[in-house]
């Protein structure tokens, strides 16, 4: 069959839904057969790949400048005029591959996904996951227009954090406090959208025949391997295991401050940013990594040809073919993300460079998603897009792995950004960082699965924000121990308002604890012999969703976990490394 389909993707920028229509309607009415079979998989591949390129290219082009109201229209209209019926196309393809009983060499997994897919796609839904993704604009739209004014000049609130964080304490909790209450004072708009969020994915699960939004989300994040049970085994190991090891990290940060009770801004000035900590315990000046933005790509570079040299040439490929925006500004959507363009088989990268060392991580970060697609696109035996397609609990261990394979490069001897003393300042951060997160992924994670549970009057009790309030505190209490928020309680309790995900991704968060886990495990083999361990690491990247979760953190030597032995073992390694690093200051 072989499809005429544009050779640059930029061109179905243009498009309309006929003109797609064409071709899947083309694919559609193929008489599926096993000499067939190749042929109508990859030209389904290009067409899937051409659409998804297409709607990622308008979404970043929006996220660069949020405040455009053109950029806003072309985007949603590309969602309901292309992305939905574009769907509904994909369905009647994955429908015929099912009934076919055909089945492409290694498609074992993406077989199986689909089947799951199919059992849950219902028609009605289509429109309700436009409305979904319409209303989550809308918090994008509160949370990017904030702005501050400090000593006479404005800043958005992620600006601020490169001001505040190498402050005194008294101009810390200032600015914290004037940040905050303009964070706040938007509460009661996004009350009004997460309800509305609430409703509509209420809706979405009764229309799969579901009577709650968790069992639908669960299926459809393909969660096929793991149950709501084991999440809250998670929860409880955290707690066992890691709140301790947390504790200990703010009993430290206490010590090094001088301080009897630590409060949020001696933590963290960035009040978006919950667990972060920016702020310095050292009593030094903070850290500077980079003086601007071309200074931190070259320096990066040259950390990723330290880790490996094939690391370092894809960061050259995105460099030179302008596949990132990290520069921080007014409009544009706050946060940090990897997406890709998979017609032209390569990723984007957005973030908010702020001039702090929470840049350097978050950069280090992305580009392990980067590599990832990479990776991913890159291996001959991924013929089909399904392929591609790797779980979320995984590709984080990518992200997450990424940051801690490089950390010993970071050093200027290294060509990094910093002194001896500065790196192990850096890294000290950085690993506690990792122990503070599993226990604020516990918050984020429970509150979400509370939520969905019905309440006496059978509504889901998170429709009501007053009621997400009170659990969220009660979550914080539970898993966040160490930091004094007396007085600061309506702050406290509003937390879920200042986590993206909840609005946008519902229960997308546990990932990035169980992928916590398995890029420990990366480390810690890497701290045995590193060559073998990046290989092994690129090696799980390139194998898609060709194999089970399981397989995945196999393959890159570790261990798919959720259990209080296996975070026992992760949470020894960091406080070790963390005393190492303390001898060096
Ligand atoms: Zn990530």
């Amino acid at each position: 069959m072989a499809f005429a389909l544009p050779s640059t993707p930029s061109q179905v920028l243009e498009w309309d839904w006929p003109r797609f229509k064409t071709y899947y309607d083309e694919l559609s009415s193929v008489r599926l057969s096993q000499d067939r079979l190749e042929a109508w998989m990859a030209d389904w591949t290009a067409l899937a790949s051409l659409v998804a390129e297409a709607g990622n290219r308008l979404k970043v082009a929006l996220d660069l400048h949020s405040d455009d109201e053109g950029l806003e229209a072309r985007y949603t209209a590309f969602l309901e005029s292309i992305a939905e019926p574009a769907q509904a196309a994909e369905q009647v393809l994955k429908e015929k591959l099912l009934s076919s009983g055909l089945e492409p060499p290694g498609f074992d997994i993406p077989l199986r996904n689909m089947r799951a897919e199919a059992a849950l796609y219902r028609e009605e839904n289509l429109p309700l996951f436009t409305d979904h993704e319409k209303t989550a604009l809308e918090y994008d739209k509160v949370v990017g227009s904030r702005s501050v004014s400090w000593e006479g000049k404005e800043y958005t609130v992620t600006q601020l954090v490169g001001q505040l964080s190498g402050a005194d304490r008294p101009s810390r909790e200032k600015g914290w406090r004037l940040a905050m209450d303009r964070v706040l004072s938007d509460s009661p708009a996004i009350d009004a959208t997460w309800k509305s969020l609430v409703d509509i994915r209420g809706r979405i699960a009764a229309n799969a025949g579901y009577s709650d939004y968790r069992a639908f989300a669960w299926r459809q994040k393909l969660r096929l391997e793991y149950s709501p049970a084991d999440c809250e085994t998670f929860r409880n190991a955290i707690e066992e295991v890691v709140v301790p090891a947390a504790r200990r990290v703010y009993e430290r940060r206490a010590r090094r401050l001088g301080l009897k009770v630590l409060r949020p801004w001696d933590v963290s000035v960035d009040v978006m940013r919950q667990t972060d900590i920016n702020v310095d315990c050292f009593g030094r000046p903070a850290l500077r990594p980079y003086k601007d933005v071309a200074e931190l790509e070259t320096r990066i570079e040259g950390v990723f040809n330290k880790v490996d040299p094939r690391l370092g040439a894809y960061f050259a490929t995105m460099r030179k073919e302008g596949l990132y925006d990290l520069d921080n500004y007014k409009g544009k959507t706050p946060g940090a993300y990897c997406t890709d363009y998979p017609a032209s088989r390569r990723p984007f990268v957005l973030m908010n460079a702020a001039g702090g060392a929470g840049d350097v991580d978050t950069l280090l970060h992305e580009m392990g998603h980067a590599f990832h697609a990479f990776r991913v696109f890159e291996n001959p035996a991924l013929k089909y897009h399904q392929l591609w397609a790797y779980p979320l609990e995984f590709a984080e261990v990518a992200s997450m792995g990424m940051e801690l394979l490089a950390s010993p490069f970071l050093t200027k001897s290294q060509g990094g950004f910093y002194t001896e003393e500065e790196s192990a300042r850096a890294a000290i951060m950085h690993m506690e960082q990792f122990l503070l997160f599993w226990p604020f992924m516990a918050v984020v994670d429970g509150f979400q699965h509370w939520a969905y549970e019905a309440g006496p009057d059978g509504a889901a009790k998170g429709r009501d924000p007053g009621a997400c309030d009170a659990a969220w505190s009660g979550l914080w209490d539970r898993f966040v121990q160490g930091v004094d928020w007396s007085g600061l309680e309506t702050a406290k309790a509003k937390g879920w308002q200042r986590k993206l995900h909840p609005f946008h991704y519902p229960f997308y968060y546990v990932e990035y604890g169980f992928a916590q886990l398995g890029a420990v495990q990366v480390f810690r083999r890497s701290l045995a012999d590193r060559a073998e361990a990046v290989t092994a690491y690129l090696h799980g990247l390139s194998l898609g969703s060709s194999v089970s979760l399981r397989g995945l953190f196999e393959a890159t030597g570790g261990k798919f976990a959720f259990d209080a032995p296996a975070l026992r073992e992760a949470t020894d390694l960091l406080e070790e490394r963390i005393a190492v690093e303390e001898k060096k200051l």
